[in-house]
């Protein structure tokens, strides 16, 4: 592949270095099935080697100034949209998005970092009135220390970005472990890191087949002081576990399952707008997805028949073909597992409306929209993270929300209406971390992205996204 963000070695210690074994892993082009290139499969001794970078690269990073890291982070940013079509073009060969939604990934990447650069220089402290006239309480914020970061395939970009930026901004050093299917966007970004002059050793990117490996090594480490991971719920708890004997700090962004309710009172095209937004961006592959859209009776047919047509309308293909607007999914088993869930609704008597099981031997799913849906479908209680709508009716707002909650998932939930009233009454009834109202695109670097139960543990973006990376010092002074 040609591209001038293409780098098949991992980045250590400011060096690009190989596997010591010298091993390889391809990298797939999930629409064409081509492979583009192949990176180092490191293990233990490389991920070791990583956090001793970022252990001895810590102390001059942390006491940098403020407003120096500061600028290192802006000239990351603007290296990040200067190079804008080349790194969305390496984007949609690793991972297939269609490149308008790749280019928008960079720019939401960039937006976190532009945003953690602003609010690295705001890292206030307070002071305390003290009960006796001779003490001063102080608190200051200072950096956790070495961080591990580990992301997923479908914002292979934005979901590192999101979590590199207030590390880097709060004064800490990482150690990065990208998904296998997609290591190239990381190590793209790492390079850029180097560019912006950001020292060696304070970014680390480890690529491997063998999670489990890199994820044992950094979990066991006392060196690295916390944890940020995005991905399943079933990893999150495992990684959960393996950091309790070294009690690290944690934030866990898992999986969803958003409910999209439309009442009766809505505006339907808005609504039909927002199930596009919230459903088919990177192929429905997003943890924000909306997954079990609950529709009032009176609404369902016309609901249907309008995401229907839309859903027809949208083109299949290589992301870097003009005309696509839906790509291919990541891999074998995520399209066989959507192939799983639609003909399982369908054997219990879910209607097709358009699409259904895949059939042919790529990674393409066909849009689907399926009504009929009931509580017994596996589709309903799994995220089925693909191109499917499955649509269940209600009467009442209080069903509506008593099925909207009904999943141990908490991250995202959407909803329409044009009663204020039912806004704010619903949205507190909502038992989830993000809710939509009247819209099906929430996110940006500003607001507090994550999800409560088994959706995950702390925020990311946002003021609050800062703190994840920083530990409060308390300092009594006798005077
Ligand atoms: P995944 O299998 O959990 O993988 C995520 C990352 O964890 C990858 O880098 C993966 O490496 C790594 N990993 C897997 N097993 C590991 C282990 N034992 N130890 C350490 N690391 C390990 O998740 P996925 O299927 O790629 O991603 C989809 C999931 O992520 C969905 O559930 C989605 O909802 C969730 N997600 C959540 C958010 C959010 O912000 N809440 C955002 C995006 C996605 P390999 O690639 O090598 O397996």
């Amino acid at each position: 592949m040609d591209n001038p963000h293409l780098k098949q070695a991992c980045y250590v210690s400011g060096q690009w270095i190989s596997a010591r074994s010298g091993a390889t892993f391809p990298v797939t082009d999930p629409a064409s099935g081509e492979t583009i290139a192949a990176v180092p499969d490191c293990g233990a001794e490389e991920t070791q080697a990583a956090i001793i970078a970022a252990e001895r690269a810590l102390p001059g990073w942390r006491a940098l100034t403020a407003e120096q890291r500061s600028d290192c982070l802006i000239r990351l940013h603007d290296l990040m949209l200067g190079n804008l079509t080349t790194l969305a073009e390496l984007l949609v060969c690793e991972n297939g998005k269609p490149r308008a939604e790749a280019e928008g990934e960079i720019r939401y990447a960039a937006g976190f970092v532009r945003w953690f650069a602003a609010e690295g220089r705001r890292i206030y402290g307070e002071t305390i009135p003290a009960s006796h006239p001779d003490k001063r309480l102080l608190v200051t914020r200072q950096p956790v220390g070495v961080c591990a970061l580990i992301t997923p395939w479908n914002f292979p970009c934005a979901m590192l970005a999101r979590k590199l930026a207030p590390a880097l901004a709060a004064g800490c050093t990482v150690v990065a472990k990208p998904a296998e299917e997609t290591p190239l966007s990381a190590l793209a970004l790492a390079a850029l890191c180097e560019q912006a002059g950001i020292p060696g050793g304070v970014v680390n990117v480890v690529t491997s087949r063998a999670p489990e490996v890199v994820g044992g090594v950094l979990t066991a480490s006392p060196v690295v002081r916390k944890l940020s991971f995005t991905g399943s719920t079933e990893v999150g708890e495992l990684l959960m576990t393996q950091c309790a004997p070294t009690l690290k700090r944690l934030s866990l962004e898992l999986g969803g399952s958003a409910p999209l309710i439309v009442f009766k009172d809505a505006d339907l095209k808005k609504a039909v707008d927002g199930a596009m937004a919230s459903k088919y961006r990177n192929c429905g592959q997003t943890c924000v997805a909306s997954n079990r859209f609950l529709i009032h009776d009176s609404l369902v047919e016309r609901f249907a028949a309008m995401v229907t047509s839309r859903s027809s309308q949208l083109q299949q293909g290589h992301g870097l073909k003009a005309s696509t607007t839906i790509g291919p999914m990541i891999s074998r088993s995520a399209r066989d597992k959507v192939a799983r869930l639609v003909s399982d609704a369908i054997s219990k008597g879910a209607t097709v409306w358009c699409g259904g099981p895949p059939t042919g031997s790529g990674l393409f799913v066909a849009p689907t929209v399926l009504t009929g849906i009931t509580g017994e479908m596996d589709l309903w209680r799994e995220e089925i993270f693909g191109p499917v709508v499955a649509i269940r009716s209600f009467w009442h707002e209080e069903d509506a929300v008593t099925l909207a909650n009904a999943t141990p998932y908490g991250l995202a939930a959407y909803f329409f209406t044009e009663d204020l009233a039912r806004s704010w009454r619903v949205s507190e009834a909502l038992d989830f971390g993000m809710v939509g109202v009247n819209t099906g695109m929430m996110s940006t670097p500003q607001a507090p992205f994550g999800g409560v139960k088994r959706s995950g543990i702390g925020r990311e973006g946002s003021r609050h996204g800062l703190d994840e990376y920083l530990e409060l010092k308390y300092t009594c002074i006798a005077l």
